[in-house]
């Protein structure tokens, strides 16, 4: 998901905002303003109907914040810490750091969101039967009520049983807890994704046809999306379930070659790409060789060239506070996420005792440990994907 902005931190937690939002925004300002609220109770003025198109807006978006932390705080209860939190057209998406350990976890984390969203539509419901017993205006009522409704439509799409909706994760802690395999539940929530997927899209389409209104197109663009979800879920459980097992220390590139923070970029250019730097991204250590970041040759690239007599690599690296890092014991099916979400596509090992760089992951690192895994287990095929990847 590209085209998103940082809206702020929330509990440590970077939360990011799609540029879908922006038009759900005004979908949801306009449609009322223009709309339900001026049609229910005509007579008010123009502002009154869009100064509270707009605030059901802002309440409605901070709804959607509130289900998504909701997802972070019980999966940092459960002990998995979060990657970031990103706000799009059907909701958010809480990236999760590692899978859940348990599948009372995975219930609890998947389950607390759709929750928050059934709270909250109740809240609402009960603050716009108070308000209409107070007499309020008439639209300001509706304004309420509007919301009750969207976050129990919210609650009830998400709980549908397929991924990627928090519905697909209870049906795999479910499968999980029932099957006491991981692997095959998700591959089957995944299944279940794809089909629902299949079914929006087909419903979609036939409707557009059936009545010539272009509306049908909105939903056969989410079972798309639902599909490429689903079926991204379906590989990522394929692929821990070959690396189940297999920790980072056994795939990572160990010690690797590293740069100086006070190279510059142009001493750094004057030896790569064919000398001792040949690969296309780079630890940078400091005067005591301790690691401080991650260089690669896109951010090289970026550096304006007249500048790069006088820029060092410690000033254009990615600091390591900010780059992907890994301990070398943990599992490198956890690890897999955080490499998908890491600009630099790289991360780091470190010792988890002084901080000393032991290794670096890259993408390539992994497809090397997943062909030879296929080959030993006697799985690898040519057509398959693994290998492809
Ligand atoms: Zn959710």
């Amino acid at each position: 998901m590209k085209a998103t902005f940082t809206l702020g931190r929330i509990a440590g937690v970077r939360v990011a905002v799609n540029w879908s939002v922006v038009v759900i925004f005004w979908l949801v300002t306009v449609s009322l303003a223009e709309g339900r609220l001026a049609h229910a109770y005509p007579g008010y003025s123009t502002a009154t109907y869009w100064g509270l198109g707009f605030a059901v807006a802002v309440v409605f978006v901070a709804s959607i914040l509130a289900h998504e932390l909701a997802h972070a705080v019980v999966a940092r209860r459960n002990g998995i810490e979060v990657e970031d939190m990103t706000l799009w057209m059907l909701g958010g998406v809480a990236r999760l750091k590692s899978e859940a350990r348990t599948p009372g976890a995975e219930l609890r984390i998947a389950g607390v969101g759709p929750l928050t969203s059934v709270l909250l539509g109740i809240l609402f419901g009960l603050l716009a039967g108070w308000l209409g017993v107070l007499a309020v205006p008439g639209p300001v009522v509706e304004a309420v009520a509007w919301l009750a409704g969207i976050n129990i439509l919210l609650a009830l799409f998400n709980s549908i049983p397929a991924a990627p909706l928090d519905g697909g994760r209870l049906l795999r802690a479910a499968l999980w807890k029932f099957t006491g395999n991981p692997l095959r539940a998700a591959v089957i929530a995944a299944a279940a994704g794809r089909g629902f997927g299949w079914l929006l899209v087909i419903y979609g389409f036939a409707s557009m046809l059936v009545t010539g209104d272009f509306s049908g197109l909105w939903t056969a663009l989410i079972g798309g999306f639902m599909i490429a979800a689903a079926t991204a879920e379906g590989q990522q459980a394929q692929l821990r379930g070959t690396l189940a097992g297999i920790t980072v220390r056994q795939v990572m590139t160990p010690d690797p070659v590293t740069v100086p923070a006070a190279t510059t970029v142009e001493q750094f250019l004057a030896a790569a790409p064919f000398g001792h730097y040949r690969h296309t991204a780079f630890p940078v250590v400091g005067p005591d060789g301790t690691p401080v970041g991650l260089v690669t040759a896109a951010r090289i690239d970026r550096t304006p060239s007249p500048q790069r007599a006088t820029t060092t690599l410690g000033e254009v690296m990615c600091p390591i506070g900010e780059a992907a890092t890994a301990s070398p014991d943990e599992p490198v099916s956890d690890v897999l996420p955080r490499l998908e979400a890491a600009g630099e596509r790289r991360v780091l090992v470190l010792d988890p005792a002084g901080g000393r760089l032991l290794g670096i992951v890259s993408h390539s690192d992994i497809n090397r440990a997943i062909t030879w895994l296929a080959a030993a287990r006697g799985t690898a095929r040519t057509d398959d994907r693994g290998e492809a990847r």
